[in-house]
């Protein structure tokens, strides 16, 4: 097994400028695993209602996701509702509802507890660390969360960036955690909290990525059929941490083409009201849209 995630598996009702859906697939563990399939084998630890409908999840595993680890409780599939501004990076939570994830008690498989990739999606930070806590010696822990855990678990989310090697957020996330407007000022607090690396995410205009001595950054790249960014950050992070699976070191070099790869797994991911077209893509469309990034910020320096 190369990756092992924890987040959720939902069901979402998301309005765009461009449309809208109701009980559409979703969550966290969903698109992180299917876009990280797309590089490497996945497995995801997460839980959802008993009579959660079977297509979806052979939808999951006929993409590659190994659902061995996927409990099914009594109650309902976590729920949640968001709505976009024209500005579609601007991006309100209208419901979450946890249901089965209230008092969910992660357990991690014999077989998954040596998974060389961890990733801790967004999900209660307390989760997260208790999958942490059963694996062996993962190579490379990467996090993400969201406004709802650092304003409801301030501190157990404190303990977890103290465990981790790649905090992955959005740029309000970033502010929020280290109480700091500027980007790059919240950065160096965020580095002083524990990870090695910091990865934010910038809707339309890209993603940075700080280590504490450099900065790294991609563009977004412009796209005329943007539908629905719901999960955009999970398929990045997909994408990030699946080439990151394949790479056999964590070097400068290594950790900006990862970038990339997850900034292309986004680009497809918006494309579509919910996760199903990441199961369509092809390595020809993948290569294709790294060197369409490549030469969007390809130039001369004379
Ligand atoms: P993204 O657009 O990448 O931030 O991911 C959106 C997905 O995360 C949606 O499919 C939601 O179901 C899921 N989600 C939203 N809020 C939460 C939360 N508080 N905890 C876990 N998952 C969430």
């Amino acid at each position: 097994m190369g990756i092992l995630a924890i987040g959720s598996v939902a069901f979402d009702k998301v309005k765009t400028p461009f449309g809208s859906r109701e009980e559409v697939l979703g969550g966290s563990a969903t698109y992180f695993s299917l876009a990280a399939s797309r590089f490497a084998p996945v497995g995801i630890v997460a839980v959802v209602e008993e009579d959660f409908p079977e297509s979806e999840v052979a939808f999951l595993q006929n993409n590659g996701v190994d659902t061995s680890a996927l409990q099914r409780k009594k109650g309902k599939t976590f729920r949640w509702e968001g709505e976009y501004e024209t500005n579609i990076n601007v991006r309100r939570t209208l419901a979450t509802h946890l249901n089965v994830f209230a008092d969910f008690s992660p357990e991690v498989q014999e077989k998954h507890r040596s998974a060389e990739c961890l990733f801790l999606g967004n999900i209660d930070p307390d989760l997260q660390m208790a999958v942490l806590k059963q694996m062996k010696r993962p190579r490379i822990v990467a996090c993400d969360t969201m406004n709802y855990w650092i304003e409801g678990k301030p501190k157990s989310l404190r303990r977890m960036l103290s465990l981790i090697d790649i905090l992955i957020v959005n740029d309000e996330e970033a502010r929020q955690i280290a109480e700091e407007i500027n980007l790059v000022k919240a950065a160096r607090k965020i580095l002083a909290m524990g990870p090695k690396n910091l990865v934010v995410k910038r809707g339309e205009s890209g993603a940075l990525m700080f280590n504490g001595v450099s900065m790294f950054s991609a563009p977004g790249l412009p796209m005329e059929n943007v539908v629905d960014p719901t999960g955009a950050g999970d398929s990045f992070a997909g994408g990030f941490m699946g080439y990151l699976a394949t790479a056999e070191n964590t070097d400068e070099a290594t950790m900006r083409r990862a970038i990339i790869y997850g900034s292309v797994i986004a680009s497809f991911s918006i494309c579509d009201f919910g996760p199903y077209h990441l199961g369509k893509l092809t390595n020809a469309e993948i290569s294709k849209r790294f060197e369409e990034f490549h030469s969007l910020t390809r130039f001369d320096s004379l």
